[in-house]
């Protein structure tokens, strides 16, 4: 049976986060999300989208010549027919990643699909939410904390201690608008962190530009 997913947009840009930020890829946002992150930037997508199938998907994301092909939202894993794009596109030769919000399972995603996971701080606002089956299994995986100030920093630090992480990938990206990415890398390098800077790069690159970036 063909799946159906609601799919918010789907577009061609450069990656923005992660370690692959500046690759261009090939994204599919999905609609939907259940946290309200106070810094939210893809609100439009709480509700907006059309269904379509696997089959529609897949023939779109063909239109695009990227090879890399990001699945984001909204939180991605709230729709089941998930799990059947990433692995149908896996076996068609896309290099894909998911980006999540890390309190829903992330255990059964193919395990050819690179993860970067939310770990959502307390200034996030989302409430501290992490599913502790995901940090089980760390291979393929990046673990993001947005963060939103000084409190927030501490507080990651002390969760990738007390989860035995600093071996792990572990990117720590400025709120923008909240916390500078100088003061972040700053922070980053006299408290002696394993963690690795990152910048949302669509929002240095197109400040003004609220979707399909
Ligand atoms: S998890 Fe993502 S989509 Fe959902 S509210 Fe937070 S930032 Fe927005």
């Amino acid at each position: 049976m063909n799946k159906i997913l609601k799919i918010n947009e789907i577009f061609f840009s450069l990656q923005g986060e992660s370690s692959k930020s500046g690759l261009p890829t090939t994204f599919i946002r999905l609609s939907g999300c259940h946290l309200r992150c106070q810094y939210c930037d893809t609100k439009y997508a709480y509700h907006n989208g059309e269904n379509l199938d696997i089959k529609s998907i897949i023939k779109k994301v063909k239109n695009y010549q990227s090879k890399h092909v990001c699945i984001t939202g909204g939180e991605p894993l709230l729709q089941k027919s998930v799990y059947p794009l990433m692995t149908q596109l896996c076996d068609k030769g896309y290099k894909v990643s998911l980006e999540t919000s890390g309190d829903k399972s992330a255990v059964l995603v193919d395990n050819r699909v690179k993860k970067i996971i939310d770990i959502k701080t307390p200034d996030s606002k989302a409430g501290v939410s992490v599913h502790f089956d995901n940090l089980k299994n760390l291979s393929n995986t990046e673990l993001k904390f947005v963060i939103c100030s000084d409190k927030d920093f501490n507080w990651a630090e002390n969760f990738v201690k007390e989860n035995n992480l600093s071996e792990s990938k572990i990117l720590y990206s400025p709120s923008f608008g909240e916390v500078t990415a100088t003061h972040l890398a700053e922070k980053i390098l006299s408290s002696g962190s394993s963690a690795q800077l990152q910048i949302q790069l669509h929002k240095y690159l197109w400040p003004n530009k609220e979707s399909g970036i």
